[in-house]
């Protein structure tokens, strides 16, 4: 029988030892590291994201621990900010471009940027944006001005689908559209998807229905347009420009770097100094002193030098996860020629505790376009690299990626 003073010690020593019930109901967000309720985390989060193929990466890489705040808002500003950036729009529709014929998804225009043409009811507010289709169709899309996500392909993704977006898109067959009429068909009819745009099709073509090519019939104010258009095409000097915003990759490296890092290490990585300096990154808080350290893609040939090339593949997204010295860096290629790099973890979480069977680090290939992925140990990627000792799987998927023709 326990005595008061004995009691009191008891409940003090328990109080103690349990956790608070808010603590226990609590989960801490990865990115914005709030601790919030559990009612906050209702979507999936891929560490890897979508556009990169993240979907068929492995399991440990889809998370729970994404508020859905951050789910949503990172999405647009930060996912949006790297992946509708001209270059990385227009190397990943190259992925793309080599499988429309067996993949379901249609063929990707190409952006070329901004013109500096006003056309017909054009204000201030409107820019024109030219595109290219697979067999060097020309594409112009009308469209209200977005400040605040100017370098974005196709402008504000949330304007662009809002009920008042008054965009018109304009479709040029070209010379070789008629060699294969079917690619040019899904190029038109696939753009502009998720977009609210009137597409009319600006050339005529004897013989072609409008509606196979998901366009519609044009009015006063688009032949309006389709004149000027027409003689500015003829003319054959339209100028334009690519928007570019110079830091458009920083807050998204830190954010993959922060979901890689928590998919291999756990918990433990959130409690590093070094991954607060990855959320200061992420949310724009960094200054100079900051340790995060990487390596954006166009200094990235300087720095890498001749290692690019065995970093990546031709038609696939590849993203190495490696040891170096005492750190973790996660390095992602996009189709071989587009490589970033960043420091993910220092040596205090145990760098050296890759998950088992990767200990030498881990290369994750992903093909969005075939919608398959799988891991290697970054030495038989290496290998297979090196043509040393090739892995089957990967050689069929390379295979498959490269388009029909090569496959035949
Ligand atoms: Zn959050």
């Amino acid at each position: 029988m326990l005595c008061l003073g004995e009691l009191a010690s008891s409940i003090l020593v328990t109080w103690l030892a349990l956790p608070s019930i808010e603590e226990t109901l609590m989960t801490e967000c990865i990115y914005c590291g709030l601790d919030k309720e559990a009612d906050q985390f209702n979507t999936l989060e891929h560490a890897i994201p979508q556009f990169l193929g993240g979907a068929h990466a492995p399991d440990r890489f889809k998370l729970r621990t994404a508020c859905d705040e951050c789910n949503r808002d990172l999405g647009l500003f930060v996912d949006g900010s790297f992946s509708k950036t001209w270059w990385v729009t227009n190397w990943l529709g190259t992925l793309w471009a080599k499988v429309y014929a067996t993949s379901k998804k249609a063929a990707p225009l190409t952006w070329l940027g901004l013109t500096t043409l006003r056309l017909p009811e054009m204000d201030d507010g409107d820019v024109c944006e030219a595109w290219l289709g697979p067999l060097g169709e020309a594409v112009f899309l009308v469209r209200a001005k977005s400040e605040r996500l100017y370098w974005y392909a196709g402008g504000d993704p949330i304007w662009a689908r809002n009920k008042a977006s008054k965009a018109r898109a304009y479709f040029f067959f070209a010379k070789n559209s008629k060699l294969d009429l079917e690619l040019t068909a899904s190029a038109f009819l696939g753009s502009f998807r998720r977009q609210r745009v009137k597409k009319v099709l600006a050339s005529e073509l004897i013989g072609a229905d409008p509606a196979k090519f998901g366009c519609k019939e044009p009015d006063g104010l688009d032949r309006a347009r389709i004149e000027v258009l027409r003689h500015e095409i003829a003319g054959g000097a339209i100028s334009f420009g690519v928007p570019v915003n110079s830091t458009y990759d920083q807050r998204f490296m830190c954010k993959l770097a922060l979901g890689v890092g928590y998919s291999i290490f756990g918990s433990r990585f959130l409690r590093s100094p070094y991954t607060k300096a990855l959320r200061d990154g992420l949310w724009n808080r960094a200054d100079e002193s900051s340790p995060v350290r990487g390596v954006p893609a166009l200094a990235a040939d300087r720095i890498f030098g001749p290692v690019t090339e065995f970093m990546g593949l031709d038609d696939a997204v590849c993203i190495i996860v490696q040891r170096v010295k005492d750190e973790v860096c996660v390095v992602l290629n996009i189709g071989r020629k587009l490589i970033w790099s960043i420091v993910m973890a220092q040596s205090d979480i145990g760098a050296s505790t890759l998950p088992a069977g990767y200990e030498d680090g881990m290369a994750i290939i992903l093909f969005p376009q075939l919608a398959k992925g799988l891991v290697l140990t970054f030495p038989d990627f290496l290998a297979h690299q090196l043509n040393a000792v090739g892995s089957q799987q990967l050689s069929e998927l390379q295979l498959a990626a490269s388009g029909p023709k090569k496959a035949n």
